[in-house]
């Protein structure tokens, strides 16, 4: 008779949270599927068209503004400020942050806060994606910035 298993989900990845709030590329609005993405792609034209969207009324704040409470939490933490206004509450300048998801990274992927640890993560020798997405820390707005594969390209570096 084996005992009930009573562990408690404990992620090793150190970070802290539980995997409770479950985050991955679908928690982004626009992002494909993970292991979807090939070379870079750039999502403004559908994020402009959302934006649109919301400003002829077809959206409401609170259909474009439910950004997942560990991309608010990346972005207050270690976002990458830019100088362009938040389409949607326009008083908030927008806030990058980046996410690479690949095979031996957590399911729920991995925040990258510098430049260094991408280009350490491209010359790893395996293939990552990496996922840019804009948010508005202060009205919750997001939406895939862009994504683009990384490493597993042996003839792209040198
Ligand atoms: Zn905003």
């Amino acid at each position: 008779m084996l005992p009930a298993v009573l562990d408690p989900p404990v992620t090793a990845a150190g970070g802290g949270s539980l995997a409770t709030m479950s985050f991955g590329p679908e928690s982004m609005r626009g992002a494909p599927s993970a292991g979807h993405v090939v070379g870079q792609v750039d999502y403004r034209l559908a994020r402009n068209a959302i934006v649109s969207e919301y400003r002829k009324g077809r959206m409401s704040r609170l259909d474009v503004c439910d950004a997942h409470p560990e991309l608010l939490r990346a972005a207050t933490n270690v976002g990458q400020q830019t100088g362009e206004d938040c389409p949607i509450c326009e008083t908030a300048k927008l806030v990058l942050v980046s996410y690479v998801f690949g095979s031996r990274l957590p399911p729920s992927g991995k925040c990258i806060t510098s430049q260094r640890e991408l280009l350490k993560l491209a010359g790893g020798g395996r293939e990552v994606a990496c996922y840019v997405v804009e948010v508005c820390p202060n009205c919750s707005w997001n939406h895939l910035a862009r994504t683009f594969a990384l490493g597993g390209q042996r003839s792209v570096s040198r």
